[in-house]
């Protein structure tokens, strides 16, 4: 790399955390020519080494960009640092163990980033990930707008490619979104779901594709939140939307692109909510959530986002910060 190289440099993301999510969104991040350095971090220093070692010798096939294994000095010049680490469940524990165990380690690597001074953003992808991000807005001590969560980007990924699909229509002309928790009190919010400007009940009202839409409703809906149980269940872990999905958020701060997403952002004094990070639609740039868009919601939706704000609530309580 010439000195020249080098200085032009800024685009530094790195994942903390090298295991399916975290490689998977390598991987898809090194395609997309986003970013010029990718540092990986793992407690497990031979994995972090054998997927950069896996990665690099993709190199000839992607953009020009730099992978190699970092540590914790890696975070003073990052514009992004993904957290996809984590504990899986272990015999015997319970989800309470599993959320105790998976604060502590994230909560301890917001330490290290927000030590360092990291001048970035926090995107946390690791579960349950609105809790673990608001542990890590706590712990880092940073400004609200510069810790995000994945949220539920995934989850609006979800819902739009099962309505693209029903309706034979673009998955990318398919404007809709998942609210919430990333989890099972999650809720599609019907009342901001549109193709072409139009509300989707009027739509498929008039489209002879949708047939029986008053029973696909409610099945796409819970088709939804079981996504990832389906997953699961197939092949035990869910990695390649998650992968692209962070590429999405990343993308957008790198890019300062004032995109519209899902992110888990701390909600406090918006939505009728107050001091809980869950998914809203936000505008994403460069520093991280620029704001939140907030719209009225219909009763219906307002209730089930005040219950999965509830659920979220309880969830913070018993990690006890
Ligand atoms: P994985 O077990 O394959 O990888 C986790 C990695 O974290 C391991 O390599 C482990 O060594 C590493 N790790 C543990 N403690 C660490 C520490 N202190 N510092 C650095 N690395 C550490 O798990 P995965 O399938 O990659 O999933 C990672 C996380 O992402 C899980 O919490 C999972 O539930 C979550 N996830 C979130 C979404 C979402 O949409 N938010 C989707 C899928 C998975």
């Amino acid at each position: 790399m010439t000195e020249k190289q080098s200085k032009e440099r800024r685009r530094k993301v790195v994942v903390v955390g090298a295991g399916a999510v975290g490689a998977t969104f390598c991987y898809a991040l090194a395609h997309s020519g986003l970013a010029d350095d990718i540092v990986i971090i793992d407690v497990n220093v031979n994995l972090a080494q054998g997927q950069v070692l896996d990665l690099e010798h993709g190199q000839p096939f992607f953009p020009p960009v730099s992978i190699r294994v970092g540590d914790p000095g890696d975070y003073a010049d990052a514009q992004v640092v993904v957290i996809a680490a984590g504990a899986a469940q272990g015999p015997g524990e319970t989800r309470l163990d599993l959320l105790q165990k998976n604060a502590s380690i994230v909560g301890r690597i917001a330490e290290e980033v927000a030590e360092k001074n990291c001048p970035g953003v926090l995107l946390v992808v690791s579960n349950p990930v609105d809790v673990l991000t608001y542990v890590v807005l706590k712990l880092s001590g940073w400004d609200r707008r510069r810790v995000i969560g994945s949220g539920t980007v995934l989850d609006s990924a979800r819902f739009r490619q099962l309505l693209g699909n029903y309706c034979g229509v673009d998955v990318h002309n398919v404007h809709a979104y998942v609210l919430g928790e990333h989890g099972d009190s999650e809720f599609v919010a019907w009342s901001m779901t549109h193709i072409a400007g139009t509300p989707i009940d009027t739509y498929c009202a008039a489209s002879a594709n949708c047939t029986d839409w008053n029973t696909q409703r409610p099945r796409i809906e819970q088709a939804v939140r079981d996504s990832a149980y389906h997953v699961i269940n197939y092949k035990g872990a869910t990695h390649f939307a998650v992968g692209l999905a962070l590429v999405r958020i990343t993308g957008a701060i790198l890019r300062g692109q004032d995109s519209v997403l899902t992110v888990s952002t701390l909600v406090d004094n918006a939505y009728g909510l107050k001091d809980v990070c869950l998914s809203v639609p936000c505008i994403v740039s460069e520093g991280g959530v620029a704001r939140i868009i907030a719209t009225p919601l219909p009763a219906e939706e307002q209730t089930a986002l005040e219950a999965s704000a509830a659920v979220l609530r309880t969830a913070i309580d018993q990690v006890g910060l």
